[in-house]
This record gives structure tokens, C-alpha cells and sequence, in this order.
């Protein structure tokens, strides 16, 4: 990687993190003790000392000002997709006619943004504005476009959540609690704390940003409402890994420099099975972390890809007939002297510890199955998880063979070995001989172990991981918690362990499942080990109210009932609202563009027959055409008034959210199938030179 600096060329090594207060910056400028003491703050999760943030603000500022700062900003995650932030300089006017350059520790700790605009699911009314925004000292600030971003958590004045942020890290500290306790109990007395690590594969599509300004739909909703399926899609299956090509690189490119420059570790890039689709993949970190810097990422990959002309696209769906986009939330747990939890070794069958934490994670999804749904729940990604596209709506685990074979001979009276990886010849000595892994993979599953993690891949692209590992971290802190429980009471700690294994195995084997995830064969078999399978959305809510739910968020600390309750809200209106922009949109485009080309095509037509005829011709073929375009019209404009009526009917529903939403999606969104329907089968009949939007053929092949 060459980054031009004048002359110079800068290497990468002197570009990573440059944008960052970290800590090899704040060892360098931190007074000693004041290091020592911040450090010991985050690495133990002990409460801030006020004139440690003093001096770290004052050094932070002086800092940020030689890297081009005049601004800070408290930088928070409310319950939108994107972060919010608000700008204040450091100016401060002096009688003399200058100013200083000021920045507190208290700035630095406290913000008041206004919260009355930003979604709070009926947490406090309109007229009760006052919001507090708080550091978060685990994740590091940085700089970027001339501010100081201050990484921070938001609260209602009266201290409940509004944000990602905010129950990510009081998850962390369940985990962290239950996860010492079941340590303790295994005889470990040194471990200090435990974090749950995160990288999430972010996949995302590119397409040219003239294309995307001829079309509303993508402006306004992220996704194409309507476009026929082209001649070819991904079945030649020559994008997956394919060639970059020229623009496409050199945005990738600069979208790592800038993501290095901010310390977020970007791994890997590659083409992804659609065509114009992408994936990028960080270095694991801590979940907090990855959390802020997969934010960070969608954020840059959209602002770099405008400085190539090109338009990048997070929507779960932007094109229907092709593969939608995810994110793969890899999961595992450290300590703090370097271990990870997940990490089977060479015979797992003996290693006690990995089996135990191993079964409090099966537990835990087959007991939360339906929490995870819904932390993977939105309408774009309704259009993939249970719409025939991977991964299913139903959560299982897929462990491969090894450990399935371990948990088999457990089950029948003992596990005695492992299954190694074998080595595997070529057939010709020309190539090594590669060690195999114990297990393949298998891409269909929802929540696949891969090695020394699970990979949880139902989220959707454009989603915060936030809750998805907030969900993770406390259901799995549950199991542990109840494990504890059992363990500190027992006499023979060694044979309670044996006992809770062979329990978990024969009470949640249920949920494993190693086979094809796709079939439907596996929806049938899930139905029978009674597995929820929740199809959308507006049914995945629902379950945030189920008591179960309630008590567990309750019982660790991480969401209050009164924030679940704003939660099940706030995602009830992000549904409505959604799906009555999108068929706002389609009404606009079908009586605006389509329509009105349509007509001009037929006119034409109609022209044209009538001139045949005059010479006295035969317009056969003209007049079927022209039969079958008005057949379809008449379909189209049907479905336009039938749209219109339906949206009109649903936004007129007052009072029960719940409702209203279910009505959108039997109703408003069921109508958008159809009209969509009728409008692409118009455009495999008109003249391109008459169609008002670029097609799927130019969108996805143009680059
Ligand atoms: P794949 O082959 O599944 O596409 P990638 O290399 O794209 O894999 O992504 C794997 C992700 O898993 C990376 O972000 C990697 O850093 C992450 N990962 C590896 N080990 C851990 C771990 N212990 N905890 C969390 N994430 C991990
Ligand atoms: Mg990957």
C-alpha cells in the first residue's frame, strides 16, 4: 500500500491508527499516574476518577489540535441505523478579543444533546427533552474531518438506555460476572475478566452513482423497488472471489487507508457470490469496539465510494433475484491473560473447560432462540432471512463433526477421543500435502462454530451488531450463571460438570443441526424438535414482550422492562415507517415514470398500426403487443389505486402499534409484491429507450 504525501511515501505502518488516541499515544502523553490510573479504569472496569478525565481531557485536546482538530463531538448510537453526533469548537473568546482553547474534563465525561428528536419508543415525551450523553473509555476516541470524536453512551434524563451502546456494555459486564464465577469454580483464581470478541464480515454492493441518482427507489429506500431479472444474474457463479476490477480497487483501496487511519483493523476484501457485491472483514476486537468500528466502517465505505462516483449500497436486499447482504458476527470469549474460551485444542474431548462453556453457548441458543431472531429482525432483512435465501429464519447450530462426535460419545456413556484432522495428498508431489480441519464448513447455518468461534450470520447488513451481541453475551451469561449456581453448591465439582454437559446435551441437542439449512426438508424437521421458525419481522417483536425475555434482560442488568418495552416500540415504528416510505415511493414511481412510458410506448404503437393499416398492411404483430401491454396496464394501475388505498387505511390506524404494523405488512407491503409484479413484466415488453430507470443489466454489470 503507497499512500502519496507529497513526495513522500508514507507506509502503512505510520498511517495505522495515526487518527487515534490510543494507547501507545496516551503512554507517551498522559502524566504517569494518570496513565496508570485510566488503564487501570478500563482493563477493570472500575468507575472513573473525575481528575483523571481533567488531565486526560486537557492532553486529548492537545492532541486532537495537532491532528488538524477544532471541534469535538460526542459521538452516540441512538435507535436509528446510523450514529448522531454534534459538534462544538474549543474556541473560547478572551476580553481582549482572541480566544483560548479550551476542552474539560467534564466536557470530555457529560454531554446534553437534545433527545427529544431521536426515537425513544414513548420513554419520554416530547416536552421532556433533556438527554446525557456519557464517555465510554473503553472504546478510544480519534479524529476525523477536523473534530475530536468522543465515543459516548445515551440516556433519558431519567438514566434509561436510548441507545446501542448502552446495554452492549452492561452485557459485557454479565458476561464478564457469570463467566469469573463458573472460572473460580474450575480453580482458575488469576483471571481477571473475561470480553467477548467480535468481527463482523460486512458485505455491502457497489454500483455507479449515476445510475443510482436516475433512481428514486434507491434514493429514498436503499433498495430497488422495481426492476425485471436480468438475462444473466449470479448462476455463473464468476463473481464470488473474482478478479477487482480497476475502480473498484482503487476505491477498496482507499477505503482501508481510511479505515486504518482510525485503527479499524480492515483484514480482507474480496467479491462476494452477486454481481457488484463486496466483503470486508476487520481483525476481531473487543465486542465494544468492533461495534463502534463496524459503524464506523459502513460510514466511510458509503462517504468513499461517492468520492469514486460510485454508490455503496448496505440495504439487506437492493436487488431481488440475486443474493441480499449480511453480516457474519463472529463471536468468541477472552480472558484477560490471552486465552480464548472457544478454543477447543488438540482433544477436546478432555479439555473440561472449553466442553462446559461450549454447552452454556448450545443452551443458551436453544433457550433464546427467539431473542437472537429478533436482534437479526428488519424489514430489508426480512427479504432474506425466511425468503428462500440464506440463512434461514429458523436458529440452529452447526458444531461439524468433531465436536458432534464428542457430544455423541458424551451422551453415550463417555467421550474417550477426538477425531484429528487427517493430511491430504494432491496426487502429485508437486503440491504439499495440506493438514485438514476436523470439520468442513458449512455456509448454510444460521450460528456455525468455526473453529474457535461461533459465527452468528443472520444479521443484516445495514443493522448495528449491537444488539445481536448484546443478545449473545446475556444469554450466554445466563447459562454460565445458572451453571455457577449448581457448581459453587457442590461437593464434586468434577462430576456436577460431567452432569450439566450430559444435561445440556440430551435437553438442547435439539437445536444442532449439522445438515443442509436450505432444504425443506429441514423446515419440516425443525417443526417437529419444536424450534421456533419466526418468518418476519412484525411476528420477531412480539417476542421482546414474552415474560421470559423480560426477566432475563431484568435479571442481569442489561435492558430494564420499561427499555425493552420502548425497544418492541421503537421496532415497531422503524417497521411502519419503512414500509410506508417504500410504497409512498412506488405509488410516486408508478404514476410519475412508469406509467406515463408506458402510455408513450403504447401511443407509439398505436401510431404505428394505424399508419400499417393505412397502406394497407397487416399490423398483426403490433396489435397482440399492444394487447398485451394494455392487459398488463390495466393490472398495474389496478394495483396503484389498490397501494394507494391500502397505505391510506394503514396510516389511519391510530393506537396500537402492534396493530398497525401487522396491517402494513398483510396489507401495504403484500400490495407492493403485486404492483412490482405487473411493473417488470411491463419492462420486458417496452422499448429500453422508453423505460424511465436503468435496468438490473446496467445497475449490476456496469462496473
Ligand atoms: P470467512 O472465511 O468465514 O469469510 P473471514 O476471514 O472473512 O472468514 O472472517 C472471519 C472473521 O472472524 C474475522 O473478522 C476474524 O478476525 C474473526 N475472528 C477470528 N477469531 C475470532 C475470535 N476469537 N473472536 C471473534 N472473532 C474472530
Ligand atoms: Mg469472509
Amino acid at each position: 500500500m503507497n499512500h502519496t504525501n507529497g513526495n513522500e511515501i508514507t507506509s502503512l505502518i505510520d498511517i495505522y491508527g495515526s487518527n487515534v488516541f490510543n494507547d501507545s499515544v496516551m503512554r507517551q502523553s498522559l502524566p504517569k499516574e494518570t496513565y496508570k490510573s485510566l488503564r487501570e479504569t478500563i482493563e477493570d472496569g472500575l468507575p472513573l476518577n473525575p481528575q483523571v478525565a481533567e488531565v486526560v481531557a486537557s492532553v486529548m485536546k492537545d492532541w486532537a489540535i495537532s491532528k488538524g482538530a477544532t471541534h469535538f463531538t460526542h459521538w452516540f448510537q441512538p435507535m436509528t441505523s446510523i450514529t448522531a453526533e454534534k459538534h462544538d469548537s474549543f474556541i473560547s473568546p478572551t476580553p481582549d478579543g482572541h480566544v483560548i482553547l479550551e476542552f474539560s474534563g467534564k466536557e470530555l465525561i457529560k454531554g446534553e444533546p437534545d433527545a427529544s428528536s431521536f426515537p425513544s419508543g414513548g420513554l419520554r415525551a416530547t416536552f421532556e427533552a433533556r438527554g446525557y450523553t456519557a464517555w465510554d473509555y473503553t472504546s478510544p476516541a480519534f479524529v476525523k474531518d477536523g473534530s475530536l470524536y468522543i465515543p459516548t453512551a445515551f440516556a433519558s434524563y431519567t438514566g434509561e438506555a436510548l441507545d446501542k451502546k448502552t446495554p452492549l456494555l452492561r452485557s459485557m459486564d454479565a458476561l464478564n460476572r457469570q463467566a469469573l464465577r463458573v472460572l473460580r469454580v474450575l480453580g482458575n483464581k488469576t483471571i481477571k475478566r473475561v470480553t467477548t470478541t467480535v468481527g463482523p464480515e460486512q458485505e455491502y454492493f457497489i454500483i455507479d452513482k449515476k445510475l443510482f441518482d436516475q433512481r428514486e427507489d434507491l434514493i429514498l429506500t436503499g433498495r430497488t423497488l422495481f426492476g425485471a431479472k436480468p438475462p444473466k444474474g449470479q448462476e455463473m457463479e464468476d463473481n464470488y472471489l473474482g478478479q477487482l476490477g480497476d475502480r473498484i480497487s482503487a476505491f477498496m483501496s482507499d477505503l482501508d487507508t481510511e479505515l486504518w487511519k482510525l485503527g479499524v483493523a480492515s483484514k480482507t476484501k474480496h467479491n462476494e457470490v452477486a454481481p457488484a457485491q463486496h466483503e470486508l472483514a476487520p481483525i476481531f476486537t473487543t465486542t465494544n469496539i468492533a461495534t463502534d468500528h463496524n459503524q464506523l466502517t459502513m460510514e466511510i465505505m458509503r462517504k468513499v465510494a461517492l468520492r469514486h462516483g460510485l454508490v455503496c449500497l448496505l440495504h439487506e436486499k437492493p436487488f431481488a433475484s440475486i443474493n441480499g447482504s449480511g453480516k457474519h458476527n463472529n463471536w468468541s470469549m477472552a480472558t484477560n491473560d490471552g486465552q480464548n474460551l472457544l478454543e477447543p485444542g488438540k482433544t477436546p474431548h478432555e479439555n473440561i473447560q472449553f466442553l462446559l462453556f461450549l454447552s452454556a453457548i448450545i443452551k443458551a441458543v436453544d433457550d433464546y432462540a427467539d431473542l437472537l431472531r429478533v436482534a437479526a429482525a428488519s424489514p430489508g432483512n426480512d427479504h432474506r432471512l425466511g425468503a428462500n435465501e440464506a440463512p434461514p429464519a429458523i436458529v440452529s447450530i452447526f458444531l461439524g463433526e468433531q465436536l458432534t462426535d464428542i457430544l455423541d460419545q458424551i451422551e453415550t456413556g463417555g467421550a474417550t477421543k477426538s477425531k484429528s484432522g487427517s493430511s491430504m495428498h494432491l496426487g502429485t508431489n508437486s503440491l504439499p500435502s495440506l493438514p485438514k480441519d476436523t470439520t468442513d464448513r458449512n455456509r448454510t447455518s444460521p450460528f456455525a462454530f468455526t473453529g474457535n468461534k461461533f459465527e452468528f450470520r443472520m444479521v443484516g447488513s445495514m443493522q448495528s451488531i449491537a444488539q445481536a451481541n448484546f443478545v449473545l453475551n446475556t444469554i450466554v451469561a445466563e447459562s454460565l450463571c445458572q451453571f455457577a449456581d449448581w457448581l459453587e453448591k457442590s461437593k464434586d465439582v468434577q462430576k456436577e460438570i460431567n452432569t450439566i454437559i450430559l444435561e445440556v446435551i440430551k435437553d438442547h441437542k435439539r437445536v444442532i443441526f449439522n445438515g443442509n439449512n436450505y432444504s425443506d426438508e429441514w423446515v419440516v424437521e425443525a417443526k417437529k424438535r419444536g424450534l421456533p421458525n419466526i418468518r418476519n419481522t412484525v411476528d420477531a417483536i412480539a417476542v421482546i414482550r414474552a415474560e421470559k425475555n423480560l426477566a432475563l434482560m431484568e435479571k442481569h442488568g442489561v435492558l430494564s422492562r420499561i427499555e425493552m418495552e420502548s425497544r418492541c416500540e421503537i421496532q415497531y415504528e422503524i417497521y411502519i415507517k419503512t414500509v410506508n416510505i417504500e410504497g409512498l415511493t412506488m405509488v410516486e414511481m408508478s404514476k410519475r415514470q412508469i406509467l406515463p412510458a408506458v402510455i408513450r410506448y403504447k401511443t407509439d404503437i398505436a401510431s404505428s398500426i394505424s399508419s400499417i393499416l393505412a397502406v394497407g398492411g397487416n399490423a398483426e404483430i403490433e396489435k397482440v403487443l399492444f394487447t398485451k401491454i394494455s392487459e398488463s396496464m390495466m393490472s398495474f394501475s389496478t394495483n396503484i389505486a389498490k397501494l394507494e388505498k391500502a397505505i391510506e387505511n394503514a396510516a389511519n390506524l391510530h393506537g396500537n402499534t402492534k396493530d398497525q404494523a401487522i396491517t402494513y405488512r398483510d396489507t401495504v407491503f403484500k400490495t407492493m409484491g403485486e404492483l412490482r409484479n405487473d411493473a417488470d413484466i411491463l419492462e420486458t415488453m417496452v422499448n429500453t429507450d422508453y423505460w424511465p430507470i436503468p435496468t438490473y443489466s446496467k445497475l449490476l454489470f456496469n462496473i
